[in-house]
């Protein structure tokens, strides 16, 4: 997690001047703040960094992927195809906003692939809700194509992918709109805060109003703003959004560091027999967040995560079975356990969840080990690494006679 790693003197200034004027909400009271706002500065830093002509920050991620979705217009009763890998905010956002995740398989991008979406596909196909995973990007050349052959509403949770980029365009802007998250986990942090984004000048307005109760933000008398649309409460606190700016201009080098360190790693790695890497779209559009390794099969990737923790060896996730980011681990949603009525259990649901079949998708996670880059290690520090790594591959390998 890497800007928590540089948390220091930088963001201390930005939280102090917003408690300087007192001023913690991010709109009106002019005379009051003083000229500081923190949430339009973090908004220009995320344009800054993305491209995209319209940024929008709220209150988390996954309230970005909500609106994503509403202001790209998907609601009540549309199919959505989810991945069944991701944190799983993308797949409750498509059930909360009332429409209906269909799984579709993903592959070695560890995203979805456009054939995964292409089985899916049916004729109440509405949208994707596209998750770049690992800080990588999807395949999106071949996605973007069977968007336009079938007419669907793209809308990409980037949310562990900020800074990362496809053969020059930041992920988030291939389809209507994007989100990020600036959890306590990902490149960059906020506390807690997420980031919309979109090149739409229409679908902004409206997930600015719809993030706001439908404040439509025009002149500086809150209380007689025009309400386009009804909304709801995602805005981010000046606070939060002091610490996502003096976070978010560290991302550049942040980046930078992380790309060397994993490439560093993966020299070294690649030397070894049995390990390959997840399936990069474009490596020099990668947030490098992410170190993942592909092992032969389940059993050796098995085996290779009790051999590293046999040698105690920290700072991976081995998704399958110790993380909360596969469907296999997602019991409360195969069974719909909810705490009220969701429109999707009232309007019927075509895929049994109990009873997926993602043979691609279970074979892929089975075999992925990834190792969080740190910004901070020495070289020192990832020889060391890449030694134990290789180690305990070399122990998984071997095949104990019969
Ligand atoms: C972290 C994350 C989210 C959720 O973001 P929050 O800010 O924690 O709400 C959504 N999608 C993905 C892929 C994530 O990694």
């Amino acid at each position: 997690m890497p800007g928590t790693e540089l948390f220091g003197a930088e963001e201390r200034k930005e939280i102090n001047d917003v408690l300087e004027t007192g001023m913690l909400f991010r709109y009106n009271h002019d005379q009051q703040r003083n000229g500081i706002w923190k949430a339009r500065d973090f908004e220009a830093e995320v344009r800054k960094i993305t491209g995209a002509k319209y940024a929008h920050v709220v209150s988390n991620g996954s309230a970005a992927i909500a609106i994503a979705l509403a202001a790209s217009g998907i609601g009540a009763g549309d199919e959505v195809i989810v991945p069944p890998f991701t944190f799983i905010a993308s797949v409750e956002a498509v059930l909360f906003i009332g429409a209906i995740p269909i799984f579709a398989e993903i592959d070695e991008t560890l995203c979805l692939s456009a054939d995964g979406i292409r089985k899916a596909l049916t004729p109440k196909t509405k949208g994707i809700c596209l998750v770049h995973m690992c800080g990588t990007m999807a395949d999106m050349d071949g996605i973007m194509q069977v968007v336009k052959e079938h007419n669907l509403t793209l809308v990409e949770d980037a949310g562990q992918a900020f800074g990362a980029s496809y053969k020059g365009k930041s992920v988030g802007l291939f389809g209507k709109a994007g989100s990020f998250s600036f959890d306590f986990f990902k490149i960059a942090t906020a506390g807690e805060g997420g980031a919309f984004i979109t090149d739409d000048e229409e679908v902004y307005k409206l997930a600015d109003a719809y993030s706001d109760h439908g404040h439509n933000h025009v002149g500086n008398n809150r209380g007689m703003e025009q309400h386009p649309v009804l909304g709801f409460n995602y805005r981010i606190s000046e606070l939060h959004a002091a610490v996502g700016l003096a976070q978010t201009r560290k991302v550049p080098q942040i980046r930078e560091t992380n790309r060397r360190n994993k490439k560093i790693l993966t020299d070294m790695l690649a030397q070894t027999e049995g390990i390959s890497f997840s399936k990069l779209m474009d490596p020099a559009g990668d947030s490098a967040t992410f170190l993942n390794l592909l092992l032969p099969d389940q059993e050796t990737a098995q085996r290779t995560v009790d051999e590293l923790n046999k040698a105690g060896v920290g700072g991976f996730n081995y998704w399958y079975t110790n993380m909360y980011h596969f469907v296999n681990q997602w019991d409360h949603l195969k069974n719909m356990q909810t705490a009220s009525k969701l429109p999707a259990q009232v309007l019927g649901m075509p895929q049994d969840y109990t009873n997926l079949q993602l043979p691609k998708s279970q074979e892929v996670i089975g075999r992925l080990i990834s190792f969080g880059i740190r910004c901070t290690w020495t070289d020192e520090e990832m020889k060391t690494l890449a030694n134990n790594i290789s180690n305990a591959v070399k122990k998984a390998s071997l095949v104990p006679a019969m």
